[in-house]
């Protein structure tokens, strides 16, 4: 089987927690690690591609099942021809573990044990530096003594934080991501993060009953990243790719690539590096 970007199998040969995936945004293999097995998370944005989302947090982790099927799937890729076998032509390169699951992960009471697992086996096959460790979050639980251990020693194993900014105060949050969070609210949590872990801005943008996000949105965005730069490396700007689950979802459509690269040609005025997807 080729893995293909829309593939994102939460269950792959019969591991709860291991999967992997190619990622366009990478553009090469990534082993996801889902600690969200009940699908829980605490914001609920409305291109969520989750399906059965909820409300809530985590479960509590089986640290010794989520290490041996780590293990087991480092110890495929790395010692067989499996990324020639199931990657697309020209893209046989493992590119990172990423903490992305069918949820926030740093909800979970496991988040630091779990970062330390990934440690030891990154160590173990000699990979520590060569495959990036991300975390993709929303960056809600920054505020956590024990978050803040994670991301400590997420940057000592090759660590990047994708944080996530749809919206720039209560308004688009509200709308996006239906949670309240404000614009000072945001400076402040990607402050905290960028302090413990180099940080890169991941933000989803899309049409909502076919209309492109207004004039007034984009420009309040680039105001927020001109602000903020110096608290991240560089911005993932992407659209949806897959239908949304939810509800709420059914009115969203992607966005043009050229409308994300006018954004990214804005910000490049600001130094900031941009990359693109749709
Ligand atoms: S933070 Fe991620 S998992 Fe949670 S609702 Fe948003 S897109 Fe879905």
């Amino acid at each position: 089987m080729t893995l293909t970007v829309t593939e994102h199998p939460s269950k792959f040969a019969n591991l709860e927690y291991v999967y992997p995936v190619f990622a366009r945004r990478s553009g090469g293999l990534s082993l996801g690690i889902n600690l969200n097995l009940n699908k829980a998370c605490n914001w609920r944005c409305i291109y969520c591609q989750v399906p059965g989302l909820k409300r809530g947090a985590p479960e509590r982790v089986d640290l010794i099942k989520l290490e041996s099927e780590l293990k087991y799937m480092l110890n495929i890729i790395i010692n067989t021809d499996y990324l020639q076998q199931n990657l697309p032509q020209g893209f046989g390169r493992f590119d990172d573990i990423a903490l992305a699951g069918d949820g926030e992960p740093t909800l979970s009471k496991d988040f630091f044990a779990v970062v330390n697992i990934i440690a030891k086996l990154k160590q173990q096959f000699n990979i520590t530096n060569s495959v990036k460790t991300i975390l993709i979050s929303n960056g809600s639980e920054v505020n956590h003594v024990e978050v803040q251990n994670g991301l400590q020693a997420l940057a000592q194993q090759n660590g990047l934080v994708w944080f996530k900014i749809d919206g720039t105060n209560v308004a688009e949050t509200s709308q996006i991501n239906q949670v309240q969070v404000s614009g000072e609210n945001i400076k402040h949590r990607l402050e905290l993060t960028a302090k413990l872990c180099p940080t890169v801005i991941q933000t989803c943008m899309f049409k909502i009953n076919n209309r492109d996000p207004s004039e007034e949105q984009v420009q309040n965005y680039i105001n927020l990243l001109k602000e903020t730069k110096d608290n991240f490396q560089s911005v993932l700007l992407y659209t949806i790719a897959r239908v949304p689950q939810l509800p709420e979802g059914k009115n969203l459509t992607p966005v043009s690539l050229k409308f994300l690269q006018n954004i990214a040609q804005e910000l490049h005025k600001f130094d900031i590096v941009v990359k693109c997807f749709v």
